[in-house]
């Protein structure tokens, strides 16, 4: 993958180049942002350009906001046609991966190697774990990256490179490593290895070890500009009014994947919930039963869509919130939503509970990490939920 594949980003990108050119990178990196802001795609990207044996430079830029990449790998070389299909010798990728029907035991990302290169060139690199998973079958099971990818990745650095000057580990998600296999990699990374280069992607960086995080330089990733979503967005949905495409735009935040069709209707059927979801708790007084039985049919949610749920019920009280406090009203993505609610609903959300929503959706979704009884853990959830929102 080039540079030139990656959506915008280019002030981030000639740093690197930049960086690369001065033999200054490090030798371990975590790329910070979203997977539909391209850390995928800037993780593979880099891999190739760091291997390319023709590197391409076009001249510097002009003004640090300028869109115009400073250079790119050739995507000619040897290495670089390699790279391109993820076939290289010396690129090791690591991916959350699960128990499957083709894998029912011992899984490990080399054993899904072809796997994810059919993933990676069907979506440019721009997709996330939840898609990764239905895609190898594993949609109702949580996606980690476990002790035997970390041996491993151990293992690597006992090998000479096969082909390029440098052996590259790309590990996209590494916050879904589990405790193990973060203590195990802490050591390799401690001082840099000849000839090993060390990318490492997260979402969600509170959950990456303060010990891997000190011993990695942060690549923040930010949103993508509205002109770039625009653009995509008239691409796949060209049927689309000016009025649906301004909307649209809004709900992306700047992240590719949330203009996807499947976003869309995921956040639907999520708001949808979030509103029964309020029903239930508010009433949790007067009805239990009626909220055990609610408890139990969210159950039955695989357990990454509920947490994925729990995220976006956080995005959406916090939205309320900022709503209510007059924040940003009019370009906001909560003015998109059924006027009804939102003239009635961010008075229930005030200063007197909103930390507590919040550490109440917190400890279910780590309820839901460690294989608590989901009945249990949902009941007890819509129930404090309700409480905190009769604080408020
Ligand atoms: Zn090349």
């Amino acid at each position: 993958m080039q540079f030139s594949q990656v959506k915008g980003q280019q002030e981030v990108i000639n740093r690197l180049i930049s960086v690369i050119n001065r033999n200054q990178f490090p030798h371990a990196v975590l790329i910070n942002g979203k997977d539909g802001y391209g850390n995928l795609a800037l993780a593979l990207s880099l891999a190739q350009y760091i291997s390319c044996t023709d590197k391409k430079t076009f001249g510097e830029a002009v003004s640090s906001g300028e869109n115009k990449l400073i250079g790119d790998s050739c995507n000619e070389c040897p290495s670089c046609r390699k790279y391109s299909k993820l076939m290289h010798p010396d690129l090791h990728l690591f991916f959350p991966n699960a128990a499957t029907d083709k894998v029912k035991k011992d899984n490990k990302s080399s054993l899904f190697a072809s796997e994810f290169r059919d993933f990676v060139s069907g979506s440019g690199a721009y997709s996330d774990v939840y898609n990764w998973l239905s895609f190898i079958g594993a949609e109702t099971k949580q996606g980690v990256i476990n002790v035997s990818d970390a041996n491993e990745m151990v293992s690597l650095l006992n090998m000479k490179p096969f082909e390029s000057n440098y052996k590259i580990v790309v590990a996209w998600n590494i916050d879904r490593m589990n405790l193990i296999a973060s203590n195990t990699i802490l050591k390799i990374l401690e001082e840099p290895y000849p000839n090993t280069v060390f990318i490492f992607t997260t979402e969600h960086i509170e959950n990456v070890l303060p010990t891997i995080l000190s011993r990695v330089q942060q690549i923040n990733l930010g949103p993508l500009s509205n002109e770039i979503i625009e653009e995509e967005l008239r691409k796949l949905h060209s049927s689309s009014s000016d009025e649906e495409i301004k909307r649209d735009v809004l709900l992306s935040e700047g992240n590719l994947l949330n203009i996807q069709s499947e976003f869309l209707e995921k956040e639907k059927e999520y708001f949808e919930l979030f509103v029964q979801l309020n029903r239930k708790a508010m009433m949790y007084r007067r009805n239990v039963f009626d909220i055990i039985a609610f408890a139990d049919v969210m159950s039955k949610m695989s357990r990454e869509k509920l947490k994925d749920f729990l995220s976006y019920c956080t995005k959406l009280i916090e939205r309320c919130w900022q709503y209510s406090m007059g924040i940003n009203t009019l370009q906001h993505p909560l003015a998109m939503v059924e006027e009804k609610f939102r003239n009635n609903y961010p008075q229930f959300i005030t200063q007197n509970n909103l930390e507590s929503i919040f550490d109440v959706i917190e400890r279910t979704q780590k309820n839901i990490d460690r294989n608590a009884n989901a009945k249990i853990n949902l009941t007890n959830f819509v129930i404090k939920f309700g409480i905190c929102l009769e604080r408020r």
